[in-house]
């Protein structure tokens, strides 16, 4: 279990973007993520009309899914192809509009108005822009940070959620020195010390 040599690794959103532009998109699933439809009660907790975060959206799918079931979606997410796809790809028509408050950020909202996507790093946001969530959907997110930036996506991730709200994390387990990542391999023990 020791993450040495994926430490330093960089992945710039340059990088990303271009991932995207190349459809180098191997992390994208066409079927909903059976860990989310596992767990899913454990999310809501009995609660209905939740707001839930995806942090590192891409496109997806399973924020249509929970928005078909009444809760409202909130994601964040770099790449505008990406965004944009989402929406087309489910025949979701959206406005777009700036974020005041983070220059060159958008807001991509669907016009029921139950997702709403920000297309910038999520290094910009803050509770102040997006509010509180009640729960959260990390897949491909916390094991797509770079290592260097962890703590403090950590600490942004917990500034966002409130209080009695469900954070359900996918991570990946594997030899980190045979595989380069994204998927970056994250031990136990630091998700641990990440989020208490
Ligand atoms: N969670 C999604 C996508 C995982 S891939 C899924 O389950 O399919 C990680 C995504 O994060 C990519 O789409 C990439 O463009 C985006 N991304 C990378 N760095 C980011 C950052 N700093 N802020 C917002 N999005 C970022």
């Amino acid at each position: 279990s020791d993450a040495g040599s994926q430490k330093e690794r960089v992945v710039t959103e340059e990088e990303w973007l271009q991932k995207w532009e190349m459809g180098n998109i191997g992390f994208h699933k066409e079927q909903r993520h059976p860990l989310l439809q596992k767990y899913l009660d454990v999310l809501l907790n009995g609660r209905s009309g939740l707001r839930i975060f995806f942090p590192l959206c891409g496109k997806a799918v399973e924020m249509k899914w929970l928005a078909d079931m009444g809760h409202s979606v909130v994601g964040v997410e770099v790449s505008e192809q990406a965004v944009k796809e989402f929406f087309s790809e489910h025949s979701l028509p959206y406005c777009e509009e700036p974020v005041p408050e983070i220059s060159g950020a958008k807001l991509f909202q669907s016009t029921s108005g139950n997702i709403s996507l920000y297309c910038c790093s999520i290094y910009d946001l803050s509770s102040l822009i997006v509010g509180k969530v009640d729960g959260v959907w990390d897949r491909g997110a916390l094991v797509a940070v770079n290592p260097r930036d962890r703590q403090r996506y950590a600490s942004l991730m917990i500034s966002l959620v409130e209080k009695n709200s469900s954070y359900l994390l996918v991570t990946v387990s594997y030899d980190p020195n045979k595989h380069k990542g994204p998927p970056f391999y994250v031990p136990e023990s630091e998700i641990k010390s990440l989020f208490g």
